[in-house]
C-alpha cells in the first residue's frame, strides 16, 4: 500500500455503517439497503410472449408449414386452454403463453393464409418466450446489501413486489465553514456550496453553518454541530497558521486526532478526528484542496456510514492528453476533462482554483512514485461527474 493509501484505509476503517431500519419501499428513495432485498414474486411474473406473433409447439413447426389459428391472447388476458397439437394461437407481447406452447414465431416470419397462418422457417424451442422468473426467481435476491435505491433499483423492487426494505438510516452531516473572510462577506463561501451539494448527492441530511476565526466560536460551533449529527465536515482553518483554529477547537473538545497532514497535493493539511465516536473531516479552505480532500477521504467514509456497498468513484485507466509535471514523493491529484477521444486533459493545478473542479469530469490520481508524466501515459482517473 502506498503512503497515501494507508491514510485512506485508516480513515475509512475508523467509521461504521449507521443502524438499519425497515421502511416501506416508497419511502426508501435514495437510501442504501442494509440487507439484500428478496423477491416476493418472480419477474417476469408469468411465462409470456416477448414478441407479437404466434404461440406454437415447436415440434409442429419443423420447417415451412401452415397451421390453423385457434384464438387470440392479449397482454392482460388469461392464457386460455392448453394449446392443442397442430394449432397456433395469435399472441401479443406480454401475453401469457398458453400451456403446451413452447415457442413464439414473430409476426414478421409468418403470413396469414386461408387455412390460418403460414410459417416460413422452423420454430426453435423457447424462442421469443420470456420464462416466469428468468430475470429474478421468487424468493431470490433482487438487490445486494449496500445497493443505492435509485430509479432503476426501485423499478426492480416494484417488479418483484418488495413492499418493505431494510435500509440504513439517513446520514446526518453537519457542515461548518470557517473563516473571517466568509462571515464578513469578503469571500463567497463556495466550498460550503460545493460540499452541501456533494453531501446531498450521497443522500445525507445537511446542516450548514459558517463561523469566524475565533477559538471559542469555532469550539462552540463544532460542539453544537456534533451534538445533532452523525459526522462533521469542516472547511478551512486546519493548517498551521495563527488563525487555523479547528485543530485547537477539537483538542479542547477532547477529540482524538487520528490524521493531521497527508502526503498529497493539493489537500496536505487534511485532518481526521474522532470526537466521542463521531468522525470529523477537517478539509483545507483552498477550494481545489478542499474538494480533493473531500473526494479522497470524506466521501468514501461517509458513503460507508450511509451503508453504501461501493464507496469509490468509478475509475478508468486513461492516457494523458498533455504532459504533467510533478515531483516524486507525494501523491498528486489533477482535475481533468475527458476528451471526446477518451483522454484526460488536466485543467490546471493551483489549490485555490474553483474553475478547474467546475469544468472537470475527472480527478486524476498520480501516486507518489511518479515524477513528470508524458502525454499518452496511462493514469488512474476517477469519474467525478461533469459540469
Ligand atoms: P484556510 O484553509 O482557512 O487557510 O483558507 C485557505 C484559503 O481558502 C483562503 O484563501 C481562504 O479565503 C479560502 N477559503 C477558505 N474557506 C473558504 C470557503 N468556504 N470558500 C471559498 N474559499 C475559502
Ligand atoms: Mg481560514
Amino acid at each position: 500500500m502506498s503512503g497515501l493509501d494507508r491514510y485512506r484505509a485508516a480513515v475509512e476503517g475508523a467509521v461504521r455503517p449507521l443502524p438499519a431500519e425497515p421502511l416501506a419501499r416508497e419511502l426508501a428513495w435514495g437510501r442504501y439497503l442494509a440487507a439484500p432485498a428478496l423477491a416476493r414474486r418472480a419477474s417476469p411474473p408469468y411465462t409470456c410472449s416477448a414478441m407479437d406473433g404466434y404461440a406454437v409447439r415447436s415440434e409442429d413447426v419443423p420447417g415451412p408449414v401452415e397451421l390453423p389459428v385457434e384464438r387470440v391472447v392479449y397482454a392482460g388476458d388469461a392464457p386460455g386452454d392448453r394449446l392443442a397439437p397442430g394449432r397456433a394461437v395469435r399472441i401479443y407481447t406480454g401475453a401469457p403463453l398458453p400451456e403446451g406452447a413452447d415457442a413464439v414465431v414473430r409476426e414478421e416470419a409468418a403470413e396469414s393464409s386461408p387455412g390460418g397462418v403460414r410459417f416460413r422457417h422452423p420454430a426453435r424451442r423457447g424462442e421469443h418466450v420470456r420464462r416466469a422468473g428468468e430475470d429474478v426467481a421468487a424468493g431470490g435476491e433482487a438487490l445486494p446489501a449496500g445497493a443505492r435505491l435509485g430509479p432503476r433499483q426501485m423499478a426492480l423492487l416494484a417488479a418483484v413486489g418488495a413492499e418493505e426494505v431494510e435500509v440504513v438510516r439517513t446520514l446526518r452531516v453537519a457542515l461548518l465553514c470557517t473563516g473571517d473572510e466568509l462571515v464578513r462577506g469578503l469571500t463567497p463561501d463556495s466550498n460550503g456550496t460545493a460540499l452541501r451539494g456533494l453531501l446531498g448527492e450521497l443522500g445525507a441530511e445537511v446542516a450548514r453553518e459558517a463561523v469566524g476565526d475565533e477559538l471559542e466560536a469555532v469550539r462552540g460551533a463544532v460542539e453544537r454541530a456534533l451534538a445533532s449529527s452523525d459526522a462533521l465536515v469542516t472547511s478551512g482553518g486546519v493548517s498551521v497558521g495563527a488563525r487555523d483554529l479547528v485543530p485547537e477547537a477539537l483538542r479542547l473538545l477532547s477529540a482524538e486526532v487520528r490524521v493531521h497532514g497527508v502526503p498529497m497535493k493539493p489537500g496536505k493539511p487534511f485532518l481526521f478526528a474522532l470526537c466521542g465516536e463521531k468522525p470529523v473531516f477537517a478539509l483545507p479552505g483552498s477550494p481545489s484542496a478542499c474538494l480533493v480532500a473531500f473526494e479522497v477521504f470524506a466521501r468514501p467514509a461517509l458513503l460507508k456510514m450511509a451503508g453504501a456497498r461501493l464507496v469509490a468513484r468509478p475509475s478508468l485507466s486513461l492516457p494523458l492528453a498533455e504532459p504533467a509535471q510533478g515531483r516524486r514523493g507525494r501523491a498528486r491529484f489533477l482535475w481533468a476533462e475527458l476528451t471526446s477521444d477518451g483522454r484526460a486533459r488536466p485543467l490546471g493545478r493551483d489549490a485555490a482554483q474553483v474553475r478547474g473542479p467546475a469544468l472537470a469530469d475527472l480527478l486524476v490520481y498520480v501516486p507518489e512514485g511518479s515524477g513528470d508524466l508524458a502525454a499518452g501515459e496511462l493514469v488512474e482517473a476517477w469519474l467525478v461527474g461533469g459540469g
